[in-house]
């Protein structure tokens, strides 16, 4: 079967979930029987988000290739359950480079190199390699950014032609646009959805549904306005209005014909009934009243949630498993860089210190670390987090004062957390860190083993310190376990403090492979010590 592919263009203004809209589209074509993929075209010039600060571009999301990808792979993974690969990320900058590589091999001599059709070649090259590497029979391609910007042109005009290219049973189009509300007169308006759409069709791009997102919810008369103007159905015009709870999208596009729709377009029919009660459970779990927890998360790029989205949702999977509400206290490490920073910790039954980079915060983040292990509170550190926590527990309970990450005191005495030997000689910043799928081994006795229930596991990763072996029998005579390592021995993927009701960190980053429906272990053994700390859950 050729491949089938859904273009997803954004109109009037970004984030107005594009990305969860890709995502939950495609678990309503995998709920019908269909193999499904995602991929996301980004405009910016940047070869990928790794490079970049959260504050500029939130989570880099990481695949098992080792691949630093959009946050909205996260999305894709999570609501579909698949596993992608890095052509499913694709960036302006990749394709330039490539573009330019191949001209200075001379692959196009006395040629022209332009934007068509150079430049929307490549783009459709790799379009269409997400059919071969993935095997997936319907692909969804989200381009970033909103039409109308000049960046995402290229991409407009490659998705375009393939529609000439793979014939229009294999293509289709959904642009989604944003419906402003005007409280004076209580009107949802559609003037700017008109004028994206016909910024589009200008392009060339007819859209076979509008997906038009709303606060609140929009009536017959609206719909047929848009159908009208913008030369679609009325049935096309499919109302996304906004929800509190994320994994109710799914369900709402359920109840309008999007998912029909589509397969019409595509010539394809239903191939099972969707079941989707394991998501209604989710979505009555979320909505019942359960007894509250409180956790921190100490990091330094707070301000913007969108930096911690997946330890978020992590965090979120594991708390509705465990019956508990989740009450999520944004911690700026900086602050409790102050003593009576420390004061906000107070009433929090858990902390957590997710993965980060740089020195800003550091000694706030050692601070919170300290406070867990003496007061007995659940700790979960992730990557930067685990490294915090082994740091901490070497100058407080070895004694070793001035211990440190290397990353951030060059010439500490006691380097606990050093640059792993393989990263020594690298100079460039990109796709250079130790990144993606590694196998650990884990020690029988130990929270993680008893966490995960098997012997080895895979978790992704994306570091260049790790814990120094140098130290590792001195940490562990003094109660640091190891309890997770590579099979080779050679580097500590997990560390656990003993005689604590809870403190653990990884080196990877466990939050990349949490489902709303099947929770990461380690997140709900965590949260499972939080409950317990709050009082909720006893026989832990
Ligand atoms: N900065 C640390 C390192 O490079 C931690 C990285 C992370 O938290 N992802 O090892």
């Amino acid at each position: 079967m050729t491949t089938k592919y859904i273009f997803i263009t954004g109109g009037v203004l970004s984030s107005i979930g594009k990305g969860v809209t890709a995502a939950a589209t495609g678990r309503l074509l995998k709920a019908r029987g269909f193999s499904v993929a995602v991929q996301k075209l980004d405009p910016y010039i940047n070869v990928d988000p790794g490079t970049m600060s959260p504050y500029q571009h939130g989570e880099v999301f990481v695949l098992d290739d080792g691949s630093e990808t959009d946050l909205d792979l996260g999305h894709y993974e999570r609501f579909i359950d698949i596993r992608l690969n890095k052509v499913c990320n694709v960036t302006t900058g990749q394709v330039y480079a490539e573009v330019i590589s191949r001209e200075r091999r001379g692959d196009y001599l006395g040629g022209t190199i332009q934007v068509i059709p150079h430049i929307t070649n490549e783009i459709k090259r790799r379009v269409r390699m997400v059919g071969k590497a993935t095997g997936a029979e319907i692909v969804l391609v989200e381009v970033g950014g909103t039409v109308g910007d000049i960046e995402s042109l290229p991409f407009l005009e490659a998705i375009r032609q393939m529609r000439f290219d793979l014939g229009r049973e294999n293509t289709s189009y959904i642009h989604l646009t944003w419906l402003p509300h005007i409280g004076a007169t209580g009107e949802l308006k559609t003037k700017p959805t008109q004028h994206s759409v016909h910024e589009l069709r200008s392009i060339g791009i007819v859209p076979d549904a509008i997906v038009t997102r709303s606060d609140y919810p929009i009536d017959a008369e609206i719909q047929e306005k848009i159908a009208l103007f913008c030369d679609v159905d009325a049935k096309a015009v499919i109302p996304m209005v906004t929800t509190p709870i994320l994994y109710e999208i799914p369900l709402l596009l359920e109840e309008t014909p999007i998912a029909d729709l589509l397969l019409e377009s595509l010539n394809l029919k239903a191939r099972t009934q969707p079941d989707w009660s394991e998501w209604e459970k989710i979505v009555s779990e979320v909505q019942r009243e359960k007894p509250q927890v409180n956790v921190a998360l100490v990091g330094k790029y707070v301000e913007l949630h969108d930096a911690y989205i997946s330890v978020r949702e992590a965090l979120q999977h594991a708390a509705l498993a465990n019956g508990v509400e989740l009450n999520l206290k944004w911690l700026h490490s900086a602050d409790l860089e102050e003593d009576q920073g420390l004061e906000t910790l107070n009433n929090v039954d858990g902390i957590i210190v997710p993965g980060g980079f740089g020195s800003r915060g550091i000694e706030g983040k050692i601070k919170a670390a300290t406070y867990a292990r003496e007061n007995s509170i659940p700790y979960f550190g992730l990557c930067l987090g685990m490294q915090v926590m082994v740091v901490e527990f070497a100058r407080n309970v070895l004694q070793l004062n001035k211990a440190n990450s290397a990353e951030f005191d060059r010439s500490t005495p006691a380097p606990v957390i050093d640059l792993m030997p393989e990263q020594n000689s690298v100079t460039e910043k990109g796709g250079t860190m130790r990144l993606g799928l590694y196998p650990c081994h884990l020690q029988e006795g130990t929270k993680a083993r008893d966490a995960y229930q098997v012997e080895m596991v895979e978790e992704r990763h994306r570091h260049r310190f790790e814990l120094n072996n140098d130290y590792r029998a001195e940490l562990e005579d003094a109660g640091l376990i190891c309890s997770g390592v590579s099979p080779d021995n050679r580097l500590v993927e997990i560390a656990e403090v003993k005689n604590h009701p809870f403190m653990l960190g990884t080196q990877f980053h466990p939050e990349f492979l949490s489902r709303p429906n099947r929770p990461h272990p380690l997140f709900t053994a965590f949260i499972k010590a939080v409950s317990k700390h709050a009082g909720i859950h006893k026989d832990v």
